[in-house]
Order: C-alpha cells, then sequence, then structure tokens
C-alpha cells in the first residue's frame, strides 16, 4: 500500500528547509504498489499538477503545491553480478545516495568514491546526472529502470540512451512527466581506479596515508563538509546555478576583459568552455551578502542560503537579482541548477 499524506508540511522534504506544503504526498515502498495506486486513483495525477520529488535536495518550493507529489522511499542495494571485471548493482529509486557510496567503499569497490556525501537519491542521481571532483553519476551507471506513466509499463533505459550531460538527461526532457525511476543500476569496479586530480583530494589522502575508496571518502566528505553548509543547520539546495557552458570565442574575449576568470574544458565539446558562475558572483560582491531572509554562502557564491524563515520566493528573488547583475557586468546567462516548483 502506498501512504497517501494530505495537506503534509514540506518543511522536512526540501534541504532549503521552506515552510509550505503540499495537498497530497505519494510515498511508495514498492512498484507494485505504486503500479496498483495509479491503476486505482491515477486521475489524481492527470487531472491536476504532480511532481516526483526524490530527497527534495535540488528542489524549491515557490509556495504551497497544489498537486500531488510522488516520492519514493524503496530502499535496497542488490548484488546483480560480481566478476573480476565488474560488480553490478541495483539499487532503489529512494535509496540515500550517500549510504551507496558508503557500501559501495565500505567493500573496497572502485568508481563513486568521489560522488560522497553528495544528498540524494538514488534516483535522482540519474536524473541530475549529478556530479562533483571529475566524475559524474554517468560514469558508472549502467541502466535506469523506470515505470512509464501512462501505460504502467515497466522499461529499462540503458546508460548510454540517458542523453547524459553536464546536470543533465533524458529525464529533464523527452523523459519528463512520463517515466518514474524505479531504480538505478550502478557498475562498480574491482580495480583501483583512483581520481585525485581535482581540488585539495591528493594532499587530503595523502594525510591519511592509505590510497583506498574509503580513504578518498574520507578525503572527500572533510572537504566537503569545511566548504558547504549543513541543510540540516542552513537551509540550501548546494550549487543554486549550473555554470554556462559557451562558444570558446566568447569565453577569449571574457578573458581579456577578466584574466582571471576560471575556465574548464568540457567532454566532448572542443568548440565550447565552461565558466565558473561562483566566481562572477564573488565578482560582484555578493558572497557572505543578503537580501532579506535568503543569502549567499560566505564560503561559496554558487550557494544560496535560506538564512532563517526564508520563503522560495525569497530565495527566487535573490536568483534573480543575481541573474540580472551577472548579465549586466558579464553579459552571461546564467539558470538554475535547482527545481523550482
Ligand atoms: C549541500 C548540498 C551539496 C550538493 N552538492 C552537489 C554536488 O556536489 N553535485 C551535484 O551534482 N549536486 C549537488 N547537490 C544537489 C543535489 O544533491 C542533487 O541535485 C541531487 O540529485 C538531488 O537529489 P534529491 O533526491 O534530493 O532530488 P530532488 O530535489 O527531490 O529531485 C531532483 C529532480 O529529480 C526528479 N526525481 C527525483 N526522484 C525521481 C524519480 N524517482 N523518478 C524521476 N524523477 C525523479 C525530481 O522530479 C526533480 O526534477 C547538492 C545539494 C546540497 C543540498
Amino acid at each position: 500500500m502506498v501512504q497517501k499524506k494530505a495537506n503534509i508540511s514540506l518543511k522536512a522534504y526540501n534541504s532549503f528547509g521552506v515552510d509550505t506544503t503540499a495537498d497530497l504526498l505519494v510515498e511508495w515502498e514498492s512498484v507494485a504498489d505504486l503500479v496498483e495506486w495509479m491503476r486505482t486513483e491515477g486521475d489524481t495525477l492527470t487531472s491536476k499538477p504532480w511532481n516526483i520529488l526524490g530527497g527534495g535536495c535540488n528542489t524549491l518550493f515557490t509556495g504551497p503545491y497544489h498537486g500531488t507529489l510522488i516520492h519514493s522511499v524503496a530502499k535496497g542495494i542488490t548484488v546483480v553480478s560480481d566478476t573480476p571485471e565488474e560488480v553490478i548493482i541495483r539499487v532503489e529509486a529512494g535509496h540515500l545516495w550517500d549510504d551507496v557510496v558508503a557500501w559501495s567503499c565500505e567493500r573496497g569497490l572502485w568508481g563513486i568514491e568521489n560522488l560522497s556525501a553528495i544528498p540524494s537519491s538514488a534516483g535522482a542521481s540519474a536524473v541530475q546526472n549529478i556530479g562533483a571532483y571529475g566524475v559524474e553519476a554517468k560514469d558508472c551507471i549502467r541502466s535506469v529502470e523506470v515505470l512509464y506513466v501512462d501505460t504502467l509499463e515497466l522499461g529499462t533505459i540503458a546508460g548510454c540512451d540517458c542523453e547524459f550531460g553536464y546536470r543533465h538527461s533524458i529525464f529533464k526532457t523527452s523523459l519528463a512527466g512520463k517515466v518514474i525511476i524505479t531504480a538505478v543500476n550502478y557498475r562498480l569496479s574491482h580495480t583501483p581506479a583512483p581520481k585525485l586530480g581535482y581540488g585539495s583530494i591528493q594532499e587530503e589522502v595523502a594525510k591519511l596515508g592509505e590510497l583506498t575508496p574509503q580513504a578518498i571518502r574520507t578525503a572527500i566528505t572533510t572537504i566537503r563538509n569545511s566548504k558547504l553548509p549543513d541543510p540540516a543547520v542552513t537551509g540550501n539546495a548546494g550549487s543554486f546555478f549550473t555554470n554556462p557552458i559557451l562558444p570558446r570565442e566568447q569565453v577569449e574575449a571574457l578573458k581579456e576583459l577578466y584574466p582571471t576568470m576560471p575556465t574548464y574544458e568540457v567532454e566532448g565539446r572542443p568548440e565550447c568552455l565552461k565558466i565558473a558562475t561562483g566566481w562572477m558572483i564573488d565578482q560582484l560582491g555578493w558572497k557572505g551578502r543578503s537580501m532579506g531572509r535568503a543569502g549567499v554562502h560566505n564560503k561559496q557564491a554558487l550557494v544560496l542560503v535560506n538564512l532563517g524563515g526564508a520563503t522560495g520566493e525569497e530565495v527566487v528573488a535573490l536568483a534573480e537579482r543575481i541573474c540580472a547583475e551577472v548579465k549586466e557586468k558579464f553579459g552571461v546567462e546564467i539558470h538554475p541548477e535547482v527545481n523550482i516548483l
């Protein structure tokens, strides 16, 4: 049976800690229950707005949600196959991502250790193609299991067909609103493949005196905790904006004006460069500043924070002001990474 929660407070369901409500939250633990509910009460979905909510760590509610939120509480990790070459695991959509990373690192498996301490559900790891420290979820997603909303059929989409890109997947475009992710299959490895070339991972791992997935996980968790606000203390959704990917000529022109502007190569797109939104926001003097009860984190300008009691609209107002100032000074449009409902 699904759990139906009417007029529920969403405060515990979004990492911004915005205090609002949803008309209905439907929690499902097994696909059979979800299918049964959709078969019998699916009209609820077609007659009103609806959406899928994972852990709400990339979602900002701008007011009461007058519709249905479908939320997976399905948990579980199953080893599908274990060979000397690879280990395939199947993870239920509602499983906490960081618990998957912990599980993998405890077993000495390689592949996802750099994605430690990202607050996410397994389902959203595929939607967002979460990434950090030179690794993206796409690097280890073998396939994604889905329920098609219109036919209630189950299907499996191979990782190579998920159109993964920078914080992007097919689940944000042609399959948005058409499927509910029920499980994700990840490919891990017994073969050591440490990726230490980002940030200060190398120095932090060196302090630990061993090169294991667990040591990398510890190092990355330490670095992240020192830089990013804990949503349990200060509401936030990590990076609020994406980093723009622009034609190389446009970035080179910007570099002439701003020689210290950081730029990054984009895998598979040599004609483009990525620029750092956080750097631009920092140049505008926004780091540590606030507008009402919404602010910009004092250690990372890409992160907008709820300073206490902010509404989603206050956060959006701050975001819009920052977007306008970035456009005015740098001529660059920036866009939210956060899903605004
Ligand atoms: C402190 C902090 C640090 C962060 N650091 C990073 C980082 O380093 N890298 C990074 O990439 N992100 C980061 N994020 C952002 C966030 O962790 C990711 O976007 C994450 O994937 C959100 O997971 P969620 O389950 O909370 O998703 P939600 O916010 O609940 O949902 C995100 C999107 O996925 C969809 N969705 C969720 N579950 C399903 C499903 N089962 N089926 C279909 N669609 C679904 C939702 O409809 C929504 O569109 C950070 C966030 C915070 C708060």
